[in-house]
């Protein structure tokens, strides 16, 4: 490979060939506009992902030609909404690896997906004295839930923690895990320092101690392959909306052995078998976790999503997504004054960062100025900030169809930011 060497810029790999970047910018309608009468440089799929036209086709047309009810209509357009909203399963399922269908159920997102297995897991699993582990890197949504059920159950939360660099390393997990431990629950990957966790390695000695495995997948799935039986995983939780797909769903993947076995959660109607008023008897999976009419529409636009980047040669967009992750590194750590926070080995798209003498909040608002769109604050991991004694970052996140000229824009809008604090 040869070396690109251009003035000012970053020495680095030529960006792979194999992945076409512009013809996967040209399916994203968003990226066409200007925002404060700047071209749009999109650096916050971490939060949410734009989304390809294919998306928003498929929703269109469950709206305009098929938006009946599922699973209860003997007419056409119900079996139709069916079929589209089964189908949507399958690709799910075909996209993690899962066993069976009935293995995935359809959630509002992450968040839910977590309470869900909290709340149900929990209580089955937890008693007085027994622990749950968690990482220092979790978002709060992988801590709170387990915060609920270890109260209920009068179990303890406890926590490993990561290095300086932002890493994980496995033994920081293992020294942790003790007899009392029933429930291991880690980030597939982190959504402020981009560290990937050695979610296999972790699975395995959890298991080894009997414990059972939950993954926060919401920022694995965009980025990394998802296959939960070569991860060897319980249960493992996504965001349609962080992976090309509509708002209002995601995903819990559960190993049918240990899911079928919890109790309900939700009531109402769908998950039910026969209901009087003495005793209600409940469906099995994944019928028993989708109470009430699902988010179709949802389903079937997340369905349309999985087809999109499974069309696309995974090996290359990871290649790529690498690609413009070191150089946008590189260019960053030559910024004076400017410090990345979460520089582990083996990382995911997300750059966070702080500026000498510039707040993250002032900063976002002047790179938007630039058309830069990128997060500032916690992130939502509040003890990791505290960790590393800052109250908020900015975060560049990657996506897909995120280039090195994006990065070139972050820079120079930080470089501006800095000369008006100057
Ligand atoms: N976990 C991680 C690592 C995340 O990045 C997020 C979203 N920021 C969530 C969980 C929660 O996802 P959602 O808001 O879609 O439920």
């Amino acid at each position: 490979m040869t070396a690109l060497v251009a003035p000012g810029r970053p020495t680095v790999r030529e960006p792979p060939s194999r992945f076409d970047v512009e013809t996967v910018r040209a399916d994203f309608p968003a990226l066409r506009q200007t925002v404060h009468g700047k071209p749009l440089i999109y650096l916050d799929s971490a939060a949410s992902a734009l989304k390809p036209q294919v998306v928003m086709d498929a929703l269109s047309e469950y709206y305009v030609r098929d938006s009946a009810n599922v699973h209860r209509g003997v007419h056409l357009l119900s079996q139709r909404a069916t079929l589209a909203f089964e189908a949507a399963r399958g690709k799910v399922r075909a996209f993690m690896n899962a066993r069976e269908d009935r293995e995935i159920v359809f959630v509002r997102g992450t968040t839910e997906a977590i309470n869900l297995v909290a709340a149900t897991l929990g209580r089955v699993r937890l008693h007085p004295g027994d622990e749950v582990l968690i990482t220092e890197l979790e978002h709060h949504s992988n801590i709170v839930p387990w915060q609920l059920a270890c109260e209920a159950a009068g179990a303890k939360l406890v926590v490993a923690g990561v290095t300086d660099s932002g890493d994980l390393p496995l033994g920081s997990v293992t020294e942790k895990l003790s007899d009392r431990t029933r429930i291991v629950s880690i980030a597939h990957a982190s959504n402020t320092l981009g560290t990937i966790l050695p979610v296999k390695e972790i699975a395995r000695a959890a298991h080894a101690r009997g414990a059972v495995v939950v993954v926060d997948g919401a920022q694995g799935a965009p980025h990394l392959p998802v296959d939960v039986q070569e991860l060897d995983v319980d249960f493992y939780a996504f965001s349609g909306h962080k992976l090309y797909g509509p708002t209002g769903i995601g995903v819990l993947y559960g190993r049918h052995e240990i899911f079928e076995s919890l109790p309900p959660w939700q009531g109402g109607g769908s998950m039910i078998s026969n209901v009087t008023f003495e005793k209600t008897t409940y469906r099995g999976l994944p019928d028993r976790y989708e109470a009430g009419t699902p988010h179709i529409a949802g389903a079937i636009g997340l369905g349309a999503a999985i087809d999109y980047m499974r069309a696309l040669d995974h090996a290359a967009l990871e290649a790529h997504e690498r690609d413009v992750l070191e150089y946008g590194t590189r260019a960053l750590e030559g910024v004076p004054g400017l410090r990345l926070i979460g520089t582990a080995q083996n990382k995911i798209g997300v750059l966070s960062f702080v500026v000498d003498g510039i707040h993250p909040h002032d900063l976002g608002t002047l790179v938007d100025a630039e058309g830069v769109a990128i997060r500032t604050g916690h992130h939502c991991t509040q003890p990791l900030m505290a960790r590393f004694g800052v109250p908020a970052t900015a975060r560049a996140s990657l996506a897909l169809f995120s280039t090195r000229d994006d990065v070139d824009r972050l820079v120079a809008a930080v470089h501006k930011a800095k000369e008006l604090f100057r």
